[in-house]
């Protein structure tokens, strides 16, 4: 039996407490990884993994979160970048914070969490980032500028990143999901998802656990080894 070779990695989860962060966090425990998760105030129940509070737009305390988890746990291998946030509106209504808040969280959030791990895996040779993107970053999305904005932002990101750590022998890979059934999509009102599942060839959204396993692909040195730069799309056919 041929494993991911995650086991006993230590890898660590932005936004772990719910949705699609909590499903990348169970499903690298099953498969053997020493995990650790940051939140921003609602904190679960799970007791087997290093739980941090954590804002990712606040750098300072982002540093502070690798230093306890590599002092706990060792050093990180992986990070997966899952924060988010929406703040929907058509253009005319987006406020300036509404702009600020889902870049500085969705963008910049992603540089406070890597910046502190990168030169520590660029030291070690050793290292698997995965960037939460979306197909609103792919291919637009009504009502979602500033988050279509920010999440082709991360792909850029992760393809640069990727570009600039091959030589140190880290991996740098996005995951784009499609419509995932999660807190943030229950929000949608009825209709509208209606007609976003009659436009997936699948006819359905995705469950977290799907967009997990994406990630633990990219995250194994193992299954993934010669895979970087890449922007793994998980939506059931909605963007092909
Ligand atoms: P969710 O709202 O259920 O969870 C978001 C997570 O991010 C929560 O754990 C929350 O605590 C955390 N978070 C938000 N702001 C934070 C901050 N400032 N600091 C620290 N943590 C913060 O959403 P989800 O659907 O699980 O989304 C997870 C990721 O997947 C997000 O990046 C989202 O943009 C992306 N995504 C989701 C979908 C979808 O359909 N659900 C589709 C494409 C991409």
């Amino acid at each position: 039996m041929q494993y991911l070779g995650l086991e006993n990695k230590v890898v660590l989860v932005t936004g772990g407490n719910r949705g699609i962060g909590a499903a990348i966090v169970s499903l690298l425990k099953e498969l053997g990884s020493q995990v650790a998760y940051t939140y921003r105030s609602d904190r679960n129940l799970d007791e087997d993994s290093l739980a941090i509070q954590a804002d990712v737009t606040d750098s300072t305390a982002m540093a502070q979160a690798v230093e306890e988890v590599e002092q706990k746990l060792g050093p990180i291998y992986g990070v997966v970048a899952n924060a988010g946030i929406t703040r929907d509106n058509f253009f005319p209504k987006l406020t300036i914070n509404d702009w600020d808040a889902v870049i500085e969280t969705n963008l910049k959030g992603i540089y406070n969490t890597l910046s502190p791990v990168i030169p520590k895996m660029y030291e070690r040779r050793e290292g698997s980032v995965v960037c939460i993107s979306s197909i609103s970053g792919e291919r637009g999305n009504i009502g979602q500028t500033n988050y279509a904005a920010a999440k082709a932002g991360v792909i850029g990101l992760t393809k640069s990143l990727a570009l600039e750590a091959a030589r140190y022998g880290v991996r740098a890979n996005a995951v784009a999901p499609g419509f995932i059934e999660t807190q943030m999509t229950n929000a949608m009102p009825d209709k509208v998802k209606e007609k976003i599942i009659a436009e997936i060839p699948f006819r359905r959204f995705g469950k977290p656990h799907e967009v997990a396993w994406a990630v633990a692909f990219l995250l194994s040195p193992v299954a993934s080894s010669f895979v970087t730069g890449t922007v793994l799309q998980v939506n059931g056919g909605h963007n092909t």
